[in-house]
């Protein structure tokens, strides 16, 4: 069964092809609180073939220390829908809050909470960690975790 969401206007319709959903985590960087204007974003990782869209977006490319991200947004009200990396082919990160039913899921992860807002205080025994994690380390977490 596929999961759907759309941009703020509706404009847009996502559709992600999975049976499950893989874990959703929160990014506490800079840039994810820049970007999004709040204080931390909501991504799931999934492979690039598995989002499909329809609806006009727009897209744009950002290099940051030698990988260049590619974002696409609606094309009318500027939701950011989902970013391809250089640094993961092949995948694609979602911004979770787009799916449809997304107060059913609660983040397995925090990245970047060395940049964390003090106010934000995250549950015991949660996988975390003050940077990125490595792919490895992220993958266990998630495995032990189911
Ligand atoms: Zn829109
Ligand atoms: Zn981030």
């Amino acid at each position: 069964m596929p999961f759907t969401g759309q941009c703020r206007c509706g404009q847009v319709h996502v559709q992600l092809q999975a049976d499950t959903l893989a874990p959703l985590y929160a990014c506490h960087c800079l840039n994810c609180q820049r970007t999004s204007g709040s204080a931390f974003a909501l991504h799931i990782l999934c492979g690039e073939r598995q989002v499909e869209i329809s609806g006009d977006v727009l897209m744009y490319n950002h290099t940051h220390e030698g990988n260049t991200s590619t974002h696409f947004v609606c094309s009318l009200c500027f939701t950011r829908l989902f970013n391809d990396t250089t640094a993961a082919p092949g995948m694609r990160v979602l911004r979770a809050g787009i799916l449809d039913g997304s107060e059913r899921l609660t983040p397995m992860a925090h990245i970047w909470v060395k940049r964390k807002q003090p106010w934000v205080s995250l549950p015991e025994g949660v996988a975390q960690w003050q940077e990125s994690p490595t792919p490895e380390a992220f993958a266990s977490a998630m495995n032990t975790q189911g």
